[in-house]
């Protein structure tokens, strides 16, 4: 199959799993720092190879990627090597020494986790009582500073009615708003908190109503990847118009903090770690004939019985790979998709409520384009995109 694969767009690189709060959802239960980290000269040499390998930009995230104390020396590199720079924090860890090491950095985005509206769910979910206070004052200051900041929050039982409340809250602000949903992937987390299909159908309704009811300069929000897909309703959910399946070794490649290299952290299983680069360099890795089979070779015959006989099976992939797997214990089988939600809706219904649920969308006006969501979304705010 595949010889060589253009460089990620983009690495998603845990810096570290330490973490200062204990929040309910992490994937990756984080806390304490992983076996044998990845070392200050292995976190530099490692940007080095990055950049070799094409990658164009670098997500830095945790655990609480600020704990570490080269933070800023793996951030600087990453910048000097030309590549787009990310930064994803829980907004709890700040001096003034951060605040102006992000601005002299110019990232394409700081994104801050905000899970509610109301101070005392949030730092419910967070496990930290203050959190709340902490992140929007780190929010607060990061756009004093004209940083780009997003913020995201992940969205399950305890905090879905939160989201009106959150628009709110961001709207006018100049904060892009990723909404994502929470796996049971982390070892806190119990899955009667896990939003049912009717839960997550309508956290896509809701996308979708701020998209066609905002400009993209007032309310700058999109769905993460496992918010779709094919929707003859919901069409302005994501980034993309188009969802091209799981990017996982596509496009897109995540590297934990002992340098295990992986399609997609979200995927929170040992048996997907493709190699380490502490072994073998990440072009190596990424180049290797067979490597991210899941994602990169994937034949619709290998659906499973969610996705057998869809239409879109051969480009879609059976959706995101972490949801399958979390959902129905195997791949291509992501029975969260927009498109067999209204499917199973409509063999259902005989009154039409979802034909009159179109109407209504249909109705909205306005609308934030994805060109413009992408510009946004890429760094560009207030310039055209
Ligand atoms: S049924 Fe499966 S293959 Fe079809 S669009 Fe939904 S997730 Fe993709
Ligand atoms: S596993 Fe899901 S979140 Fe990860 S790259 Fe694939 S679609 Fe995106």
């Amino acid at each position: 199959m595949n010889t060589f694969y253009r460089g990620p767009a983009c690495v998603v690189w845990e810096l570290t799993l330490a973490c200062n709060l204990k929040c309910l959802h992490c994937g990756s239960t984080a806390g304490g720092k992983r076996e044998a980290e990845l070392s200050p000269g292995e976190a530099l040499a490692l940007c080095d190879d990055l950049k070799k390998a094409g990658c164009g930009g670098v997500a830095l995230m945790g655990g609480e990627p600020l704990l570490r104390k080269d933070f800023f020396a793996i951030a600087r590199r990453v910048r000097e090597l030309g590549m787009e720079l990310s930064v994803i924090t829980n907004g709890t860890v700040q001096s003034e020494g951060i605040f102006r090491g992000l601005r002299e950095l110019s990232p394409r985005a700081v994104a801050v986790s905000l899970d509610a509206a109301d101070p005392a769910l949030h730092d419910r979910i967070r496990g930290q009582k203050g959190a709340f206070e902490k992140s929007g004052s780190f929010i607060d200051r990061c756009l004093a500073e004209g940083l780009p900041v997003s913020v995201i929050t992940t969205v399950h039982k305890l905090n879905i009615a939160e989201l009106p409340k959150l628009r709110d809250l961001l709207k006018g602000r100049g904060i892009a708003w990723q909404v994502q949903t929470a796996g049971a992937e982390g070892g806190r987390f119990s899955r009667d908190l896990l939003l049912d299909k009717e839960d997550f159908y309508a956290v896509g309704l809701f996308v979708e109503a701020c998209r066609r009811h905002y400009s993209a300069e007032e309310l700058p929000v999109i769905g993460a990847h496992d918010l779709g897909y094919h929707s003859a309703l919901l069409t302005n959910v994501s980034l993309y118009e188009k969802w091209k399946g799981c990017q996982a070794g596509i496009s897109v490649a995540g590297i934990r903090s002992d340098g295990g290299v992986m399609g997609c952290l979200a995927v929170n299983d040992a048996a997907f770690v493709e190699g380490n680069v502490r072994r073998e360099s990440f072009a190596s890795i990424w180049n290797r004939p067979g490597a991210f089979a899941y994602a990169r070779a994937f034949k619709k015959e290998q659906a499973g019985p969610e996705c057998a006989g869809c239409e879109h099976a051969e480009t879609c992939g059976g959706g995101c790979s972490e949801m399958s797997l979390m959902k129905t214990g195997r791949l291509h089988n992501d029975p969260y998709c927009f498109l067999a939600i209204e499917k199973k809706m409509l063999a259902a219904e005989k009154s039409g409520p979802l034909r009159k649920l179109g109407l209504k969308l249909g109705g909205l006006a306005g609308g934030a384009s994805f060109r413009r969501l992408g510009g946004i979304f890429s760094g560009k705010r207030g310039r055209d995109a």
